[in-house]
């Protein structure tokens, strides 16, 4: 198991209810229990991962999905040469 507890950094989760659509976010630590329940009408909820997802600061070992453009990263990003009469 992780110890995230040395960084500091809680997790926030976001959930979205399947019954009333009721989107709400928790800050959990890796060890506490997904939620299952809406608070609201005790439903089935889902955890989203798409906007909010885990930040971890420093960590380095999870990569978000912005980060995948740098593959095609300029590697030489001198100027165009321009033709002169
Ligand atoms: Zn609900």
């Amino acid at each position: 198991m992780q110890t995230f507890g040395k960084i500091g950094v809680m997790p926030t989760y976001q959930y979205r209810c399947t019954e009333c659509d009721h989107d709400f976010e928790v800050v959990q630590s890796f060890t506490d229990e997904t939620l299952k329940n809406c608070p609201k009408c005790d439903g089935e909820v889902r955890k989203q991962f798409s906007n909010v997802g885990v930040v971890f600061k420093g960590s380095g070992f999870y990569r978000t999905d912005s980060r995948k453009k740098t593959e095609t990263k300029p590697v030489d990003p001198k100027p165009a040469p321009t033709k002169k009469p």
